[in-house]
């Protein structure tokens, strides 16, 4: 009842964005479709734009019209729902298929093997998927080899250098929603290579920190999210998600980077 009455008051100054940080966690399931079918009527009506972020694949695929995937603090995959299915990424390949169906064995569920992920005390200077990545070649641990989002299709990018193939899952496409929108016009908020590094002896929640010296939370991170769109930001826990969406919701300053509010930039 507590996130009901928070998502009301969330939607009740008719907003043009809402930033909805794992909305339906803990919920059961026939109240997170209720909540997401209010989201969805919320956008259809007022042309709300939606951001979403949340660990649930299926949740994120049925809201969103666009899904972008962090890992280690980096954005390693953007990609309309529509395909979610085609994922190019391995670490989404995986998420993917890590989701257990109704109609198998919870044994035939891939797990993403190969312990956690990168300590962002240490950045690693390749690919950060790398030591989990059952795809990765040498090249992989090159300096920056994997910074640079390879455009593979329109509206999908992929932070891979191999770019390997992948055996598709049929079950991807089960969950996922026709995209109702896409990105047209002028942007309602933009971010633009935002980076966060929080200071280590000041905590996680204080202090300034410039990059190197610190945690890096986020690495260089874009985004444009348009009028009526619903985009998802999807990762583990420590990816990043919550501290993109704390700056994007102006509770929290990036070290670096700006974000931009139709038109208008916050710092
Ligand atoms: S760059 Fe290499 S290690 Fe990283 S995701 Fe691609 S194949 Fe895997």
């Amino acid at each position: 009842m507590k996130q009901r009455v928070v998502i009301a008051m969330a939607i009740s100054l008719r907003p043009s964005l809402v930033i909805a940080d794992e909305p339906t966690t803990s919920l059961d399931v026939l109240t997170q479709y209720k909540i997401v079918e209010e989201l969805l009527r919320l956008r259809d009506t007022f042309n709300v734009s939606l951001l979403s972020v949340s660990h649930d694949i299926s949740m994120i695929s049925r809201l969103s019209d666009r899904i972008m995937v962090m890992y280690a603090g980096k954005v390693v995959e953007m990609i309309p729902s529509s395909d979610f299915s085609r994922a190019r990424h391995p670490y989404t390949f995986m998420l993917v298929n890590s989701i257990p169906s109704i109609q198998e064995d919870i044994s035939e569920v891939l797990p993403i093997e190969g312990g956690s992920p990168p300590s962002l005390l240490t950045k690693p200077t390749g690919c950060p998927f790398e030591p989990r990545c059952r795809y990765a070649t040498g090249s992989c641990r090159e300096p920056g080899g994997a910074d640079e989002p390879r455009v593979v299709e329109a509206g999908h990018t992929v932070s891979c250098t191999v770019l390997p193939q992948m055996k598709r899952d049929a079950r991807a496409s089960s969950a996922v929603r026709e995209s109702a929108h896409g990105p047209e016009g002028t942007p309602i908020i933009e971010v633009r290579d935002v980076t966060k590094v929080f200071s280590k002896r000041s905590g996680l929640r204080e202090g300034k920190a410039s990059a190197g010296s610190g945690v890096t939370a986020l690495d260089g991170v874009n985004l444009s999210i348009y009028p009526g769109e619903c985009v998802a930001i999807v990762g583990e826990t420590g990816s990043g998600k919550t501290t993109l969406s704390r700056i994007v919701g102006l509770l929290d300053e990036p070290t670096s980077g700006y974000i931009s509010y139709m038109g208008r930039r916050s710092t």
